[in-house]
């Protein structure tokens, strides 16, 4: 019996917000707040149980702290913009509560994801005896928990990673994405980076490309992206030489890219527009469909996984471990598309791993730093049941 607070009402709060409110018998008081109460409250709306609502700006450390400080959370469940990770992370803090996240932070004005300024909290967190988990979303969180589980169970060493994320999703829209604009253009129109070797490996934005053939969905087209997970996971797999991160992506889709980023559109330079500094970006988000609307139109399935290649009992082997999740089953479910709920559902799973005590520890961790097998062991029953298909050792699935 624990109280949950969720900071974040949009496609992915939507999914925790009814993840949790199904299992009353570890949630059994829930508080939404976002920037904008409306948005709780129309998800409160969609429920059969009473939760609280609260207005709150997440970029606003005293804020927080006052909203923690009336609610009295047991845990924090952040699912706002990673914008706000370090304003909410130094709330937790401050206020004794465990945190958990789903992206790492973003400093708005530049494209960087990167960890460091999430790990800087390990002393204090460790200090205080707080628990702080990162990246426990798809892809970082189920995707780092897939190589925990295959270092620990299915292989002796891990010596190459590649993560595919393929949506064989159909929204009818011209071009949409399927979670924030913001960060998503961010993500794709950077440069490609790998980790080989010790060393970090860059490409030209979506200039590798593959094809693979996904159980559920069919053959589509990869492109390398940098991803954060591949930033703690190069460090926490042991014997690791490689990992790299794949997307699917249509034509059609890069091509809608292509022009918006030839016109200036993807920029996160202001400009001055009739007097006043706007942010190209920040404007096609605005005109482009809020990912929370693309529920209802969605039809098709996900693909994420991971292939692991490395050694078994002296001999080489090669797993792809995967989840196959339909948009419109999960519609029908929580009132959304298949990206927020892959995303919510593992955030939903390890919050209540934390709050049963069984993922604990005083600190921050990254979710692959944790014992995978509990949370293996419940993430079916969640909503993401799991498979684990063998590959032929030598041949290479990405030629
Ligand atoms: P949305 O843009 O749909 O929702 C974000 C919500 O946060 C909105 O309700 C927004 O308010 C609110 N918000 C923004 N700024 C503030 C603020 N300053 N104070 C309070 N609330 C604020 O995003 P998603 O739901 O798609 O994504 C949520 C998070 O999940 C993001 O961090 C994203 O990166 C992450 N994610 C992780 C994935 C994974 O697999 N690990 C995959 C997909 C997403 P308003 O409605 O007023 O704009």
């Amino acid at each position: 019996m624990s109280k949950v607070l969720i900071i974040g009402a949009g496609g992915v709060g939507g999914v925790v917000t009814h993840k949790c409110a199904q299992h009353p018998e570890v949630f059994s008081e829930i508080c939404l707040a976002s920037r904008n109460e409306d948005k709780c409250r129309a998800i409160a709306d969609q429920l059969d149980r009473q939760i609280q609502t609260a207005q709150v700006d997440a970029d606003n450390v005293e804020a927080l702290v006052a909203l923690i400080e009336s609610f009295k959370p047991d845990l924090l469940i952040h699912v706002a913009l990673p914008y706000q990770d370090l304003t909410i992370m130094e709330a937790c803090l401050r206020t004794g509560v465990p945190y958990l996240d789903t992206a790492n932070y973003e400093h708005p004005d530049e494209a960087k994801f990167e960890y460091k300024e999430q790990w800087a909290f390990q002393e204090r967190y460790a200090k205080a005896g707080v628990m702080a988990t990162l990246g426990c979303g798809f892809d970082p969180g189920m995707t780092n928990i897939y190589c925990a589980y295959a270092q620990k169970n299915l292989f002796d060493e891990i010596h190459q990673i590649d993560i595919l994320d393929a949506n064989g999703g159909d929204h009818g829209y011209p071009f949409a994405t399927n979670f924030n604009p913001e960060i998503n253009i961010r993500e794709i129109t950077a440069n490609g980076r790998y980790w080989e070797e010790g060393e970090w490996k860059e490409t030209a934005p979506l200039a590798e490309k593959r094809t693979f053939d996904f159980d559920g969905i069919g053959e589509k087209d990869l492109y390398l992206l940098y991803h954060e997970e591949l930033e703690s996971l190069s460090q926490n797999i042991k014997g690791l030489k490689r990992i790299r991160f794949w997307m699917t992506f249509s034509e059609k889709y890069i091509t809608h890219l292509k022009v918006l980023e030839n016109v200036g559109m993807t920029s996160i330079e202001p400009i001055e527009f009739e007097g006043k500094q706007i942010t190209p970006l920040q404007f096609l988000k605005a005109v482009l469909p809020d990912p929370a609307s693309l529920g209802p139109r969605t039809k098709g399935k996900t693909n994420i996984g991971i292939i692991a290649d490395g050694i078994k009992d002296g001999k080489r082997r090669k797993v792809h471990i995967y989840n196959i999740c339909d948009h419109e089953a999960c519609y029908r479910e929580v009132q959304s598309q298949a990206i927020s709920y892959t995303t919510g559902v593992p955030a939903v799973t390890g919050a209540m791993l934390m709050l049963e005590g069984i993922w604990k520890g005083a600190g921050v961790f990254n979710v692959e730093q944790l014992d995978p097998d509990p949370f293996m062991a419940r993430i079916g029953e969640m909503g993401l049941p799991w498979q684990v298909v063998e590959l032929d050792p030598e041949a290479d699935p990405l030629a």
